[in-house]
Parts: C-alpha cells; structure tokens; sequence
C-alpha cells in the first residue's frame, strides 16, 4: 500500500478516495481509471467509474481493486469527457455492492452521479423525511441520501441554489464529486474534514482526494476546494467557476489525514504529508527523545517520522544512529486486508522479519504513527526482543486514540481501542516495551502549521466538530433542523 496501511498495521482504515474530471474532447475513464490507481490506499473493497457524454450517462462499478473492476472493454464502454470515480473501504457488515460507488440516479431534470468521502452524522434523519416524500432507498448509505436530496432541491431550483440547499440540511463529514449530466462538480463540507483539491491538466480540471492522483496524469496542483466551497468544472474541460456556499470561523481538517491516511508524496490543505510527517517526528524527539544505540521506524508507516526524529536528535548532538532494523516482505499483505484478531498475530510474523545485526544487543527505539489496539506494537516489541534487543522504546507520532471516528474511518470501537481506558503506562504495561510516548495535541497542531481550533481531533480528544449523538462538541454547532427552516437559505 502506498500509505504503509496493510495487515501489519491494524490501524483505522480511510473509507474512500473521490476523483472527477472535465476534458476538452478525449474521454474521461482512462484518466480516472489512472487516478484511482493513484488512490487505491484509500479504499480496496470497490471501485467505479461513471461518465456522461452529453446524451447518456455510462457506469462501471465493481467489488474489488482497481486493476481487477475494470477490463478495457470496460473503459471502453465508459465514454464521454466528463466523469467521475470512486474507490470504498465500507467498514465491516456492508461489503455489498450496493454500498459500492459512484452512486447513481436518473430524474425528470436529469441524470446524477455522486462520489462520497466522509460520513453524514445526521442521514437517517434526511432518509426518513425523504422516504416520507416518497423516496425509494435502495442501500443504507449516506451516499444515497445526498444523492435524493440533491435530486429533489434540483427539480425547483439551478444547480448552484440546489446544492447550497442540500448542503444546509446534511451534517457531517463530506468530500464529493457529482456528475450533474456532462457538468463535473466539486464539493467539501464547510468544515473541510476530508480532503479534496482540483488540478489542471493539458485539455482539462481534475478533482481529486489526494494530489498524488493529479500527478499521475501528469497535471498541476491548482489549489484545496476551500471549506463550504461548490467547484463547478466547465463541460469542455476550459475552466472551473467557484461559490463559497458556507463559511465557518473554524475549520475541521481530519489530522489524521496528515498523520497516517494520506499518501506522503500528496499536498493537502497547502502541506506536503511527507515533511509534516518529517516534523511530526521531529517534535517526537523534542517531547520525549530518549537516547539509545538505534532508532527505527515501523515500514512503511513509521518511516519519514523516524527520519524527522533521527535528523533532530543527531543536530542535538545525540549518537543515535537510524536504521532500517525491519524488513518487510511486500507479497502478503492482500491475504490480511481485514484479518481476524488470531489471523492479525500471525501477519506480523509473516510480514516482518528484524535484520539481526542492526538489532542484536542494542538499544533500540521504535517509531510508529499510531496504536490503535495495540497488537501490532506488542508483536514487534516481542519480536525485537527475541531478536536480541537489549532496550526496546516506542515513540508514536500522534496522540493516543482514546475514542471512534464518525466522520468515514473505521476506527474501531471503544472497547477495542487500548488507549480509551488505558492510561500510557498502563498500556506500556500491555505492549511490553521499555518506554512509550506519544506525540502531544499540541504539537500536531505545530507540525501540520494550524491551530487545534482548526482541526478535528475527536479520536483523541472524544470532543467532535459535529453534532454526534451521545459525544461531546469541540465547539457551538448542532446539526440542522431536517424539515424545519434550515436547508432553504439561498
Ligand atoms: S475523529 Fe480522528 S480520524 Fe476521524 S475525522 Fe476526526 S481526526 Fe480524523
């Protein structure tokens, strides 16, 4: 994976990476197919595609990774210049495919295609009022319910009113790209919790999560969809019209993106994830450096944290030497994409093998982004040890994660988190290892150049920047009154 998530890792999982894009004259599909390539760390269960060649809407969906849900005949058949695309990691229990995305509908002003990053806290409250109105669901997705209700405000007002009306009835978590016939369009929620950023190419605009999927098709990073902003591409590929809908004091940027989902060689939000990883590592080493004879990171996940910590603790003076003390045999990780408790303990056997001499009588710290259940860090810790490990210290480059995402990461559970009633020591008790320390809020906040005010931390600090039933708020909001008066500001 090109994020370090797999088997080894049994960290939250993003949930889905978007993309759409407008051309002058060639066909949209190659040019998405090649960009959920380049998203593929964001989801694996399912990929599609949809476009619209002015006359026609076309789709392909199908379970699966990218290179396996299409065929060129498949691309092929996906014909038009404007079009978008979609890969999903649905969490466990609606692995079916009719959760799988692009979503689709066809109404009396047209044809809809939606592509959703993120999750609406507030979607069985708009489901039900629009099954009341007649709306025929046909998966529990909030995808859908986006997609109805956008299809509804369309049929009395433009493009522009209809989704600014959608906007105000939805709470939550979102990142879209729609297809409104051959128009290609760009959405993200007013607190920009998910990342998304719009490209240009030689014949055209590209929406994208990632700016990794702009570089693959050989195109320039234009800038982030602002927070609450409408980015409408042109048919024709000639250029992008913007309307800032909303507007918040405060941003929501998931930090996590920074820390962990995102691709290291992808700018978001104006930084690029590598050096903010590089700095997160640094800051490790500010906050709890400790010196011993090696330090080394967690592959992939742990890589750019512990070069940032090794760099800052050597202009210090420190004698800590880095090495790659881990190897990692690339060929397993698909077998335990979403393994069991018993088959997530084998996988780190299997997937990790330590190189004795960097290892063997040395004090060694170990550097990872995170620790969710702890599994992970207890079988390298062990792992380590057996291999002749004198000291063996973990540094974690982000705070420890006390509570679940609602916002589009399978985070897991309360229970199953080992920070949500454990305190650092006692969870160094559990994962064996000599020291722990994790990174604190406050130095994220540093690294990532943002103030906490502007970020989500809900699965570290168990205060959200959404109205989640039965959690805390970070700040004054409270989700839209669904049929009331909200929804029809425009
Ligand atoms: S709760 Fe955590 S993972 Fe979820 S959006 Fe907020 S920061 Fe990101």
């Amino acid at each position: 994976m090109p994020n370090g998530r797999d088997a080894t890792h049994s960290g939250p999982t993003e949930k889905c990476g978007v993309v759409g894009v407008s051309l002058e004259e060639r066909d949209a599909a190659r040019p998405l197919y090649y960009s959920l390539y380049a998203l593929q760390h964001r989801g694996q269960e399912s990929a599609g595609i949809v476009t619209h060649d002015g006359f026609q809407q076309h789709s392909h969906v199908e379970m699966g990774l990218v290179g396996d849900a299409f065929g060129e005949d498949d691309i092929a058949d996906l014909r038009g210049s404007a079009g978008i695309g979609h890969v999903r990691y649905p969490t466990a229990g609606s692995v079916n495919k009719s959760c799988a995305q692009p979503f689709t509908v066809s109404f009396k002003s047209g044809a809809l295609g939606l592509s959703h990053n993120g999750n609406l806290v507030n979607a069985d409250e708009v489901r039900e009022e629009l099954a009341a109105q007649g709306h025929a669901f046909t998966s529990d997705g909030d995808t859908e319910v986006i997609a109805h209700d956008l299809a509804r405000n369309l049929l009395e007002s433009d493009l522009v009113r209809a989704v600014k009306r959608t906007m105000g009835r939805i709470h939550g978590s979102y990142s879209l790209t729609i297809t409104h016939d051959d128009t290609v369009l760009g959405v993200r929620d007013p607190e920009g919790n998910r990342p998304l950023c719009i490209g240009e190419l030689e014949d055209g605009y590209v929406l994208a999560s990632e700016s990794a999927a702009i570089d693959t098709l050989d195109g320039e990073l234009v800038r982030d969809v602002r927070p609450g902003e409408l980015v409408v591409l042109q048919p024709g590929g000639e250029g992008f019209d913007s309307y800032q809908l909303f507007e918040r004091e405060n941003t929501a940027h998931c930090f996590f993106e920074h820390v962990y989902f995102a691709r290291p060689d992808s700018v978001i939000d104006d930084e690029l994830v590598y050096e903010v990883r590089r700095e997160l590592g640094r800051q490790l080493w500010e906050e709890g450096g400790i010196e011993t004879d090696v330090v080394m990171p967690v592959p992939d996940s742990g890589r750019a944290f512990a070069s940032g910590y090794a760099e800052a603790a050597q202009e210090e003076g420190s004698g800590v030497e880095f090495a790659e003390g881990l190897m990692k045999n690339r060929y397993v990780g698909r077998t335990f994409i979403m393994p069991t408790q018993d088959e997530r303990e084998r996988a780190v056997r299997l997937k990790l093998n330590p190189i004795k001499s960097t290892v063997e009588g040395k004090t060694v710290t170990l550097i990872d982004d995170s620790i969710v259940r702890g599994t992970t860090s207890t079988q390298l810790v062990d792992l380590l040890k057996d291999c002749g490990a004198e000291e063996v210290h973990m540094r974690i480059g982000a705070p420890p994660i006390v509570a679940p995402c609602y916002m589009g990461i399978d985070m897991a559970t309360r229970e199953e988190l080992i920070a949500a009633d454990k305190s650092v020591e006692e969870i160094r008790e559990a994962i064996a290892a000599d020291s722990l320390s994790y990174l604190s809020t406050e130095a994220v906040a540093e690294a990532l150049g943002r103030s906490q005010a502007d970020l989500c931390l809900g699965c570290v600090t168990g205060e959200y920047p959404y109205d989640v039933e039965g959690e805390e708020t970070d700040r004054e909001v409270t989700r839209p009154e669904i049929g009331g008066v909200a929804g029809t500001d425009d």
